[in-house]
């Protein structure tokens, strides 16, 4: 990429470090630099426009440029910009945003926790259910499981969580107390011979032999996305949630449904917990949450969850924790405009009635050569690259497919060799099949090169 010395690309190489890059090829290679969105569309600063087909990171639900988001939060900022939710003081759109996620919840829930991020959203999970367990006179039970090639943030207790090498890698990572069981890949985990359904039970079966050599009464939590997102969209396979929830409640294990990629209509109901009819104690959302126009994120947590840790504060005489920005007045009215948008549009019903599109043109992408595997569930999915012949260093045809994509106007994200798709909800029918004319067209290119 030529760069001038002083263009916003060089500047960023020069001062900035990024997430999820390495950093050495940055230098040489630069950063694509985007200026403003409509819609679905983002441009860059040179004037080209890319489909973001990932709708940012999993989130800009309503799309951009939503004006009604900007006003929210302009009003907000005029009345009044900032205000804590420590101690005994609130404020309106904090109240107003929890009173409306506790009534929109598809389980029954009592209090919602507000917080920044996913990861401070499931960190926070961690140290309540810890709380909790003290509270309830069981310090042994601490320890938490979630999945392999699961995703749950970064922070030090959320990475740990997180079920992927490079979220470990060079850290020290995982804590000691988070333990990992099956991913639900069938087609990577299966053993010879196993059907479907047969590793679906497995998969519990792996969990409730997990449980019992640690000692059941040491696990406080279960961790996992209804379908799996940033491990590379892992559609669970029938039968899954119908075997695994019943050994969370054998043995008095709570469930923490991680809802951050899932909710607010992403996989064709408003939230995955409905799409899999699933029972959590506990549900963390973020992202599509303010459609990601400002940085917030909810725990929600029901009376099991809340009861012994309301005594717990009181027995102490205060629950020490609390974030500077939790519940943020800005964010939570940003919040509560886009939430009011995605009901008002009925989103959820434009996601059921485009998936079959978006699922049929992903499900072509297999008729590529490199494509060895399609998955994904309403307005998600990935296409998983493989050389025919011979085997790639992990990541460079993904690399390699991301840059084609880049090069002819679409965004996806490679996570290693999976191509995800993960577009606002508002895309239409017709941009649903320009985004896969690229797609399709990109890998035809990369397949040819090769
Ligand atoms: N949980 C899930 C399911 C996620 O997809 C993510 C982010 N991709 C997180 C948690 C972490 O969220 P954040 O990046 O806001 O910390």
């Amino acid at each position: 990429m030529a760069q001038l010395p002083n263009s916003l690309e060089a500047r960023d190489v020069a001062f900035q470090l990024h997430s999820y890059a390495d950093a050495r090829k940055q230098e040489q290679t630069g950063s694509l630099v985007i200026e403003k969105g409509e819609g679905i569309y983002v441009e860059d600063v040179s004037g080209k426009r890319y489909i973001e087909g990932m709708a940012g990171l999993w989130s800009v639900a309503v799309g951009f440029g939503e004006k009604r988001l900007v006003e929210a939060a302009a009003r907000q900022m005029e009345k009044l910009p900032y205000y804590h939710t420590f101690t005994f003081k609130t404020h309106g759109p904090s109240i107003e945003l929890a009173e409306k996620l506790i009534e929109m919840a598809p389980v029954p829930m009592s209090k919602v926790y507000f917080t920044n991020s996913g990861s401070e959203a499931n960190d926070t999970a961690i140290k309540l259910i810890w709380y909790r367990s003290n509270a309830l006179g069981q310090p042994e039970r601490k320890k938490i499981i979630s999945r392999m090639r699961g995703y749950h943030g970064v922070t030090v207790a959320s990475a740990s969580l997180t079920g992927l090498p490079n979220n470990h890698k060079s850290f020290d990572l995982p804590l000691p107390q988070i333990l990992h069981t099956t991913s639900p890949h069938y087609r990577t985990m299966k053993k010879d011979g196993e059907s479907e359904a047969e590793f679906a039970r497995r998969c519990a079966q792996d969990l409730e032999d997990l449980i019992l050599a640690e000692g059941p009464e040491t696990i406080a939590a279960f961790f996992a996305e209804p379908v799996m997102g940033a491990g590379g969209v892992v559609v669970p396979p029938d039968g899954y949630w119908q075997a695994v929830q019943p050994v969370l409640k054998k043995y008095g294990i709570l469930f923490v449904a991680d809802e951050v990629i899932c909710g607010f209509g992403r996989t064709g109901n408003m939230f995955g917990t409905e799409t899999y009819n699933l029972q959590p104690d506990m549900m963390t959302l973020s992202k599509a949450l303010s459609s990601s126009y400002q940085p917030i994120s909810a725990l929600l947590i029901n009376d099991t969850v809340y009861e012994p840790i309301a005594d717990e504060s009181h027995r102490i005489g205060v629950l020490g924790h609390g974030y500077t920005g939790s519940g943020h007045p800005v964010a939570a009215a940003v919040a509560l405009e886009n939430l009011k948008i995605i009901e008002e549009r009925d989103l959820v019903g434009h996601v059921r009635e485009i998936a079959p599109t978006f699922q049929k043109r992903l499900a072509g992408l297999a008729d590529n050569p490199l494509v060895v595997e399609t998955r994904g569930i309403g307005l998600i999915g990935a296409a998983e690259l493989q050389h025919p012949a011979h085997s790639d260093t992990p990541g460079s045809l993904g690399a390699a497919a991301n840059a084609a994509f880049q090069e002819n106007g679409l965004i996806s994200r490679a996570m290693l060799d999976a191509m995800a798709f993960c577009p606002p909800l508002i895309i239409t029918d017709g941009q649903v099949n320009d985004l896969f004319d690229i797609a399709e067209e990109s890998l035809k290119k990369v397949a040819a090169s090769l």
